[in-house]
């Protein structure tokens, strides 16, 4: 059946986007007001472009408060590719880089550093499924490591951190891709942060960093210029051809944020409720749904659960597809359901969803 309706997406990413947005895009995409072309067809170094490029810069600044001792940066090659960037730019030869492994993401950051140098593992969660996150005292902190990376929300576990772990002197960095602008954040804390749009920022192709300047000063010379963070600082971003639509799409995201929901706190309570709806029917459930994350570690982005046996799992996956309610198979490694609500997720999918599970389970 050809249906132009939007159902209730719950993909883990790329994801649901707010509808405000869609809808400038859609007008915009003809031709941009007062210019005459398509996002899609001006020059990147054309003043339109660079306007689009400086707003989103600046908004999302506005939006976490950015101090000016730190660079945005607009990349590609997702949040991959900074699983390899960090180390080849911050872990010097002959030094060590702190990870703490949390879940399927944490691993992939791991495994890629270490083709580049020593890594050493601060804590791990392995042992339970990653059903958790270390308390401050598991983690075993190297006071000389180059770096301590961790990743703020486990996008495939539903685990995620409700503040970053004490690093010391030590630069923190963090994979965001799952949590991004969906809560406040202290950007002080951290020395580089970076995120893969396609969730909370906008579409894929566009991977947003975050880098305090004197990290920027202890890159080695010699770097592929296209995997140097200076370069892409120097440039802004614009070394190359970067992924304009993807950006500019970004930047209409930061403004709804800004402009009609009214700002990361305001984002925060909201996610805050809709995750509490749908833990709500979980643990109201006599046993029914089973979370996977533990309580204090829950998620507010990916709520992840089970049902009674795999049957039942695959049958409520038929059904709620059938009921609109799209992207709820959990990720292939851990398998169960998975419920990605993101920013823009719509409460009322969140309370239709709460609706289905409670149905399901009576009949
Ligand atoms: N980190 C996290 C937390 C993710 O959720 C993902 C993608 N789901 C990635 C990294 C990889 O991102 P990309 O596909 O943009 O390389």
């Amino acid at each position: 059946m050809a249906t132009t309706e939007r159902i209730f997406n719950f993909s883990a990413g790329p994801a649901v986007l707010p509808e405000t947005v869609l809808k400038q895009a859609q007008a915009d995409l003809y031709s941009l007001p007062g210019v005459g072309m398509s996002i899609l067809e001006v020059s990147h170094r054309s003043a339109t472009f660079e306007t689009v490029i400086r707003e989103a810069e600046e908004d999302l600044r506005a939006l976490l408060a950015i101090p000016d001792n730190y660079r945005v940066l607009f990349l590609q090659g997702g949040a991959s590719l900074q699983f390899s960037m960090i180390p080849m730019n911050l872990l010097p030869k002959g030094g060590s880089a702190d990870y703490l492994l949390t879940g399927s993401w944490g691993q992939g950051a791991i495994k890629e550093a270490r083709k580049l140098g020593q890594v050493r593992e601060a804590a791990s969660t392995a042992a339970t499924n990653f059903n958790r996150l270390p308390s401050a005292g598991e983690i075993a902190l190297d006071p000389a490591a180059a770096y301590l990376h961790f990743t703020s929300n486990e996008t495939i576990f539903g685990v995620e951190f409700q503040e970053e772990p004490a690093a010391g002197s030590v630069p923190l960095i963090c994979d965001m891709s799952s949590n991004f602008v969906s809560r406040p954040v202290d950007i002080g804390r951290y020395g580089l942060i970076y995120a893969g749009a396609q969730k909370n920022a906008g579409p894929a192709g566009v991977t947003i960093v975050i880098v305090r300047d004197d990290l920027l000063d202890r890159i080695p010379e010699g770097l592929p210029a296209m995997l140097d963070y200076r370069v892409m600082a120097k440039n802004g971003s614009m070394y190359n051809t970067p992924p304009c639509f993807a950006i500019y799409l970004c930047g209409l995201v930061f403004k709804w944020l800004r402009n009609e929901v009214g700002g990361l706190a305001q984002i925060h309570a909201q996610n805050q409720e809709k995750a509490a709806l749908l833990y709500q029917a979980i643990d109201g459930s006599e046993g029914y749904y089973q979370g996977h994350a533990e309580r204090e570690c829950r998620s507010l982005m990916n709520v992840t659960f089970r049902l009674p046996s795999e049957e039942l799992e695959k049958s409520f996956l038929r059904q709620a597809t059938a009921a609109g309610l799209d992207g709820l198979k959990g990720h292939r490694s851990v398998g169960g359901l998975r419920a990605s609500i993101y920013n823009a997720f719509p409460r009322a999918g969140v309370e239709r969803l709460v609706e289905f599970m409670e149905q399901f389970r009576k009949q």
